[in-house]
C-alpha cells in the first residue's frame, strides 16, 4: 500500500454558508503549520473532507499527535485509499477490521460521488456479508448491530479516493484558529485563566496575554516563568501569541498605602484590567478574556465582578463563568496546562490579602476607594516596565523569540511624562 492518508472531516463550517470557503482556508492552513517538518505529500479536498497525503517514512505517530490539535476538526481517521471497486473495498475493509477486537460491528458508507456505480445500500450489504464470511471463516463469534456497534467499519466515496477506515479519533472541535478576531487574555500562573484562553482559541479566537508578577521571596519562585509556560502550550493551538510581562508588586504597594483593606484584591483587579487595555488596544483586540467562575473565590462573587468590570471599556469574556472547577481541571489536563500551573510559584494576589475581603461591592464604592490613586500614573509605571515576549510555533515546537521592552523607546518616554 501507498503512504499513510489521514481523512480529515469538520462539520460545523457548514453551518457558515458563504463564509465556508475561508473557514476551510483557514483550517487547511492551521494543518499545514501544525504538520510542519513532517515531509508531505500533498493535501487534497475530495467532497467535504481533507486528506492528508504523508510522504515516505514521515512519522505517522508524530502527525497523529499534531493534529489532535488542530482546532475545527471534528474527527480524523487513517485511512486505506482504495481502488473504485466493491472488491477492493471488500478486501481493504477486511485488512482494516482483522486485526481488531470486537464482538458487534456494523458498516457505513458514504457516498459524496454519485457516480460510483453502487448505492450506499449494496456497498454496506456486500461489505457486511464479505465481513461476517471471512470473521465467521476464522471462528470468531461476532454478529451485525447497526445500532451503537462496537466497531463501526467507515467507507468514504470520494469524487478522489475510496477510503475505508475503522478507528475514528476525536478531533479537538470549535472553528478553526484565527476566525473570531482578536482578544487579549489576563494570564495568571493558574489553571483558570489557561483553560479560558483555549476556550476562546477554540472558537476562533486569537489571543494575546497579560500576566502581572510579583517577585517571590526568593529567586525562581516568581509566576513570570510559569505564565510563559503556559503560554508556550496554549501557542501550539494560534500558532504565534505575545505575552506582556507586567511587574505588579509596586502598584500593589500603592493601592495597600492608600486604599480600604477589603477591596484591596479587587483594586488590583481593576489596576489589571486598565493596564491590559492598553495592551489590547495596541494588538487592535475587541475585548479581554479571564478565567473567572462564578462564586469560586471571593473576589468572584456576582457583585464583585460586576464592580471590577466597571473599570475596564472593552468587553470582558469569561468562557469559564458557568464551569465548575473539577470540569475546569479536567479541560486543564487535556490541553496540557495542569502540570504547568501546578507548579509552585508565587501568585501576586495573595500579597497583602485583606483578613476579611469585600464580597459585595458597588462600582461607585470602588471608584471612591481609588480616589486617593493617581490612576493614570500606576498605568504609566506598569506600561513603562512591562516587558513583551513573543512565541510561535514552528516545525512542531514552541519557541520564544526573547523578551524586549513592550514599549518602543519613544513610548516608553511619553508612558513617564
Ligand atoms: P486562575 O486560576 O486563572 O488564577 P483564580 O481562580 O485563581 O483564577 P483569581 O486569581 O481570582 O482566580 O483571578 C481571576 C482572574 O483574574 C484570572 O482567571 C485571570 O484572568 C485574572 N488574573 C488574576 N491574577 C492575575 C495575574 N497575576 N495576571 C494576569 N491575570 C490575572
Ligand atoms: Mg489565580
Amino acid at each position: 500500500m501507498s503512504n499513510a492518508v489521514i481523512v480529515v472531516h469538520y462539520h460545523e463550517l457548514w453551518l457558515k454558508g458563504g463564509n465556508r470557503r475561508f473557514f476551510l482556508d483557514k483550517l487547511l492552513a492551521a494543518l499545514r503549520q501544525a504538520l510542519q517538518g513532517i515531509a508531505i505529500e500533498r493535501i487534497e479536498q475530495p467532497g467535504d473532507r481533507v486528506l492528508v497525503r504523508l510522504g515516505e517514512n514521515a512519522p505517522l505517530a508524530e502527525a497523529l499527535k499534531r493534529i489532535e490539535r488542530v482546532l475545527g476538526i471534528a474527527y480524523y481517521a487513517v485511512a486505506r485509499p482504495v481502488e473504485r471497486s466493491l472488491e477492493a473495498l471488500c478486501r481493504e475493509a477486511w485488512e482494516e477490521i482483522a486485526p481488531l477486537p470486537f464482538a458487534t460491528f456494523a458498516v457505513r458508507a458514504k457516498r459524496s460521488d454519485k457516480s460510483f456505480p453502487h448505492t450506499v445500500t449494496e456497498i454496506e450489504t456486500a461489505v457486511g456479508r464479505h465481513l461476517l464470511d471471512q470473521l465467521r471463516a476464522q471462528g470468531r463469534d461476532v454478529r451485525v448491530q447497526l445500532r451503537d456497534p462496537e466497531l463501526t467499519c467507515r467507507i468514504e466515496i470520494t469524487p478522489g479516493p475510496l477510503l475505508v477506515y475503522a478507528r475514528k479519533i476525536p478531533g479537538a472541535g470549535g472553528l478553526p484558529a484565527n476566525t473570531a478576531g482578536r482578544m487579549t487574555c489576563l494570564l495568571s500562573g493558574g489553571y483558570d485563566s489557561a483553560v479560558a484562553a483555549y476556550q476562546m482559541m477554540r472558537r476562533g479566537g486569537h489571543l494575546s496575554f497579560v500576566h502581572f508578577y510579583g517577585l517571590g521571596a526568593r529567586p525562581g519562585e516568581s509566576s513570570l516563568h510559569v505564565a510563559s509556560e503556559l503560554v508556550r502550550a496554549l501557542v501550539r493551538y494560534q500558532f504565534s501569541a505575545k505575552l506582556y510581562r507586567v511587574p505588579f508588586e509596586e502598584i500593589q504597594r500603592e493601592i495597600v498605602r492608600s486604599a480600604p483593606e477589603a477591596a484591596r484584591v479587587l483594586l488590583y483587579r481593576r489596576m489589571m484590567l486598565r493596564i491590559s487595555e492598553v495592551f489590547a488596544r495596541r494588538y487592535r483586540a475587541l475585548a479581554l478574556v479571564t478565567g473567572d467562575s462564578l462564586g469560586q473565590v471571593a473576589s468572584q462573587t456576582l457583585r464583585n465582578l460586576v464592580a471590577v468590570e466597571a473599570a475596564a471599556s472593552l468587553p470582558i469574556f469569561r468562557p469559564l463563568i458557568g464551569t465548575d472547577k473539577t470540569e475546569i481541571l479536567a479541560l486543564a489536563q487535556h490541553i496540557g496546562t495542569y502540570a504547568i500551573s501546578s507548579e509552585p510559584f508565587h501568585d501576586c494576589c495573595p500579597v497583602f490579602l485583606p483578613r476579611a475581603p469585600e464580597l459585595s461591592a458597588r462600582p461607585e464604592q470602588l471608584a471612591e476607594a481609588e480616589s486617593r490613586l493617581d490612576l493614570a500614573a500606576l498605568v504609566a509605571q506598569g506600561l513603562r516596565e512591562a516587558t513583551l515576549e513573543k512565541f510561535t510555533y514552528t516545525n512542531g515546537r514552541a519557541e520564544s523569540a526573547g523578551v524586549i521592552p513592550a514599549l518602543r523607546t519613544g513610548e516608553r518616554r511619553a508612558a513617564t511624562a
